[in-house]
């Protein structure tokens, strides 16, 4: 298996230490002994390294229209997200491209995520950069175009801006971290606000989930990992809605 690269508590057991050891391809439990292994993305964080499909130079969004084509409202559709919600975020289209604005605290595009929906590609979404900086995240706010201004408030972590959509519709505001890295400037602006995380990735990336919830503790973030059975823009968005409560009262109580 190679050299530990990072300890994680374990989300398969009640873990009160941390048991589980990440590799580079692979992780272990000392203490229930489950092991399986790792994509290469979901040990990006633990690396450091960015291992996003990058793209340059800027695009030119004014090739784009708000005007939905069929493929990408059925895009769309597929995750249950209603067109005025992918209007509202303001993403635009080509054929069968989508490009999805990534927004920072102040609801500033800092860059754009581009993919191609009739493709099925292993590495979906291509991060587009504005003057040559790629953005670290993308803020997903319930109330359009609303910034990141009061603090102690709840965000719900997730890869995609499309999960963060997905959280939206669940009645909670959520971050983006396009992929399952946090990026220069996500930890400060999370600790800055003094926001409570709720973790909710896809189910395969449960290890990343646990490591990414340990890393926020230990900088004094509050959060809580929602350990769901599908990924997020599968699962009924009612029973996200319940499990999202529960969570920030859990959080709440923990303080
Ligand atoms: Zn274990």
């Amino acid at each position: 298996m190679g050299t530990v690269i990072a300890m994680a508590h374990c989300p398969f057991h009640d873990d009160r230490t941390p048991s589980l050891a990440i590799y580079e391809d692979s992780y272990h439990c000392f203490g229930c002994k489950k092991t399986g292994k790792l994509e290469p993305w979901m040990t990006e964080l633990i690396s450091g390294v960015d291992v996003r499909d990058k793209a340059t130079p800027t695009l030119h969004t004014t090739d784009y229209s708000y005007e939905l084509t069929d493929s990408v409202k059925k895009f769309f559709t597929d995750r249950q997200i209603p067109d005025w919600h992918v209007g509202n975020y303001l993403i635009k289209c080509k054929g069968n491209v989508v490009v999805l604005p990534c927004y920072d605290a102040d609801m500033q595009v800092t860059g754009y995520q581009k993919r191609n929906v009739a493709r099925q590609t292993k590495n979906k979404y291509i991060t587009v950069p504005i003057n040559n900086v790629y953005p670290d995240y993308s803020w997903c706010p319930v109330m359009t175009q609303e910034s990141l201004t009061s603090a102690n408030r709840l965000v719900v972590i997730v890869e995609s801006i499309v999960d963060g959509l997905f959280v939206n519709l669940a009645g909670f505001d959520a971050i983006a971290l396009l992929g399952t890295s946090p990026r220069g400037s996500l930890i400060p602006l999370l600790a800055h606000y003094g926001l409570s995380c709720i973790i909710f990735f896809d189910p395969d990336a449960i290890v990343v989930a646990s490591y990414l919830n340990d890393k926020f503790n230990a900088h004094g973030i509050n959060s809580v990992v929602f350990d769901s059975d599908c990924k997020p823009y599968e699962a009924d968005i009612m029973k996200v809605n319940t499990t999202l409560q529960g969570l920030r009262k859990e959080l709440k109580d923990g303080e």
